[in-house]
């Protein structure tokens, strides 16, 4: 592990391009780290001066009499290269990059980035940046603001992760609106050196820290970012807004796999899996992470609503079921003590509903009581002025009481009161208690909270491995890479598979019906025939599949029409002959599938299959190595899944064949990196395991 306590806690920093010119990037820069408090020791340099701000400047780094711990670079990107240099010749390890101009601008900027990076690796120094905003430490014993962020956010234990400098200043910004305090701020700019894994895996044994929020552009390393999230977010939540959500996916693909599998998908798998808290919008990472940086993770989905009017109480109830809670049953013997508190008007039952005429004695009462009962996990308290009776910020005195003892029950304010009526936020923030402006967002971010609890408390699940006998399949790859085919051919998909031991429909190459009807025979079942010929990839679509054939007859007229047809499309040399297979009569036809992601390796896929799967989108993706948790989830996920459990009593699909596929697909993936899709549509299921089998292939593979 790269440690970072050079950066975040130095005890002394050279601030290279340091200014007296007011209003200039240095000397805001420098005025900051001057003024936020940072008791280590700061040396300005920069030749046209001799003083700032009281401290003695030197005309270069090698001037400074010791040798500072970390060095902030804010010269002109011309003169960036190097200042590095001369830092490193001095000695210094750590750079935080402030100046632009590099990869981000394209061109000279990627040359120079390369540069930057050979000068670090020759000294063996590390670098935040280039092209960033610095970073903040808002720890006491060390207050270091070596940014340029116009706002110094409030002391706290969330650490945030910024890839774009200027998103992380407005978010600092509005974190002081909201009372949400800081352990960390760190603007990654372009990652060139030190990357999310390195300051992530810094977070983990960061004592103030206990939440993460992240916002990504890129993932760099998506291995590496697998195995340090999955092990960090098990500690501490982590909240990540992603951006680049829209991006199509719907490239040029030969398989279904392929046209369904977008970026995002697997960007959402990848975070799935590592057990990361993904949102959507600035607002909602907001709203975790003042949850999770206050209040503990519900034990349970039971909520109480606490109100003083009923229409946000109606919407709270909305809200707690529509994101998966349930709203709590109060106890009788709660609803009795309610009884005795409020007035006759009021409602005893979750919503519990105090009236308009509700003032702080009554809130503290009714929290009080509701807290007690048994079968509530979380609280949900709304305030509305007016009607409320009494000001947000006595309510809030009065919980303190309540909240000393600290209730290992999550609680949430929801304060709908005119902007300069919110005069309890000190209050509320002192106590720990997050306040949202809507139920909605209080039901989102307690949603999260039990979501995460869940998730942390599943045992970490195995990967299985298959013992394959690898070295006599390579032979199949290395005749369609001479021959240059994309496509391998279906007998040697069969053999790759059967390799792997899938479940696979009997199934053999014939070049005549008298063949076919050998086959029949051998198997004693109806006949599905199929045209094999290159250039025909939808068989079905040509009129190249005839299904369930019984008699001789059939099966030969099949045989001349499946011909007929591929003849109208194909030239004869391209017809390699028809593959005739058993009938397979499972009940509903799944896909399974991969595609290969350029960052994230392979994508495993499982959905509804047969014709209807592009229509229906009904699928769920994982990144391969998968777990056997993942390949379980993962069946759960697809909307079918209420068929393929039994559905109207019908008996349910044998799920572990399906689960088991999925996994041994994962390991052929990455035993073969030459795979580019995959696709098995139709896998044929069904209670019974033997009617449960793969019934087409197709595999894409990239010529080198
Ligand atoms: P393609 O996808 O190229 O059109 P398939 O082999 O998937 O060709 O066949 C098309 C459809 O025919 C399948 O989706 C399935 O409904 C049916 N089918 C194909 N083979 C079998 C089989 N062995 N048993 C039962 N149904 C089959
Ligand atoms: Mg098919």
């Amino acid at each position: 592990m790269t440690n970072l306590e050079g950066f975040f806690k130095p005890k002394s920093i050279a601030v290279i391009g340091a200014s007296r010119k007011e209003g200039s990037l240095g000397w805001v820069f420098f005025n900051k780290l001057q003024h936020f408090g940072y008791n280590g020791k700061i040396f300005p340099v920069n030749p046209q001066a001799t003083e700032i701000n009281n401290l003695p400047c030197y005309p270069a780094v090698e001037e400074i009499p010791e040798v500072p711990e970390l060095a902030v670079i804010l010269v002109k990107k011309e003169l960036a290269i190097e200042a590095v240099e001369s830092c490193g010749k001095k000695g210094i390890k750590n750079i935080i990059m402030i100046t632009a101009g590099f990869r981000e601008i394209g061109g000279e900027g990627i040359t120079r980035e390369a540069q930057l990076l050979e000068v670090l690796g020759k000294y063996g120094m590390r670098m935040i940046g280039p092209n960033c905003m610095g970073i903040i430490n808002t720890d006491p014993e060390v207050k270091l603001n070596a940014s340029f962020s116009p706002t110094e956010p409030f002391p706290g234990n969330v650490a945030f992760v910024s890839q774009s400098g200027a998103l992380g200043v407005a978010v600092l910004e509005m974190s002081k609106m909201l009372r949400l305090g800081f352990s960390l701020f760190i603007s990654e700019g372009n990652k060139a050196d030190l990357i999310d894994s390195d300051f992530l895996e810094f977070l983990a044994t960061h004592d103030k820290t206990e939440v993460i929020a992240l916002y990504l552009e890129s993932i760099e390393d998506t291995g590496r970012f697998r195995k340090v999230i999955s092990q960090l977010s098990r500690q501490k939540p982590v909240i990540v807004l992603k951006a680049g959500s829209s991006e199509s996916g719907a490239q040029a693909a030969s398989s279904h796999t392929g046209a369904l599998a977008s970026s995002d998908r697997a960007t959402d798998a990848l975070f799935q899996q590592c057990g990361l808290l993904r949102v959507h919008t600035i607002e909602n990472m907001f709203h975790l992470a003042l949850a999770f940086s206050n209040q503990p993770c519900p034990k349970g989905n039971r909520v109480a609503v606490i109100t003083n009017a009923g229409g946000p109480a109606i919407l709270a109830t909305d809200a707690v079921e529509r994101y998966g809670l349930s709203m709590a049953q109060l106890s009788e013997k709660t609803k009795e003590q309610l009884r005795k508190l409020l007035p006759e008007e009021a409602s005893v039952r979750n919503p519990v509903d105090m009236i308009a005429s509700a003032n702080e004695t009554t809130y503290q009462n009714t929290l009080q009581q509701v807290l007690k009962d048994p079968n509530v996990d979380a609280v949900i308290i709304i305030i509305v002025r007016p009607p409320v009776n009494t000001t947000p910020e006595i309510i809030a005195e009065k919980f303190k009481e309540i909240l000393q003892k600290k209730p290992d029950k999550p609680i949430f304010v929801v304060l709908m009161a005119k902007k300069d009526e919110v005069s309890g936020l000190p209050i509320f923030h002192e106590l720990k208690l997050p306040v949202y402006s809507y139920p909605e967002a209080a039901a989102y971010s307690l949603a999260a909270m039990l979501k995460y609890q869940q998730q942390r408390q599943k045992p970490v699940s195995k990967i299985r491995k298959y013992s394959v006998e690898r070295r006599s399949l390579n032979h199949i790859f290395v005749s369609a890479e001479m021959e240059r085919r994309e496509h391998l051919r279906t007998m040697e998909i069969l053999s790759l598979l059967q390799a792997y031991d899938f479940p696979l429909a009997a199934g053999t190459l014939v070049q005549s019906a008298a063949e076919a009807m050998e086959f029949y025979q051998k198997i004693k079942q109806p006949l599905v025939l199929k045209i094999e010929a290159e250039d025909i990839l939808h068989k079905s679509d040509s009129g190249g599949v005839k299904v369930n054939l019984k008699s001789p007859e059939e099966i030969e007229t099949a045989f001349e029409l499946i011909m007929q047809n591929a003849h109208k499309i194909v030239s004869p040399q391209k017809i390699a002959g028809i593959f005739a297979q058993e009938m397979i009569s499972g009940q509903y036809e799944l896909a399974l599938g991969m595609k290969r992601d350029p960052n994230y390796g392979p994508m495993i896929m499982v959905g509804l299959g047969g014709i209807f799967i592009e229509i229906f989108n009904d699928v769920s993706f994982r990144i391969a190595p998968l777990s056997e948790n993942d390949s379980r989830e993962m069946i759960r996920e697809i909307k079918a899944f209420r068929i393929l459990e039994g559905f109207r009593g019908k008996p349910p699909i044998d799920l572990e064949v399906i689960s088991e596929s999925l996994l041994k697909l994962s390991q052929l993936s990455l035993d073969w990196p030459q795979i580019s899709e995959l696709d098995l549509n139709p896998f044929m299921v069904d209670p019974d395991r033997k009617n449960c089998k793969i019934v087409d292939v197709r595999i894409r593979i990239s010529l080198k």
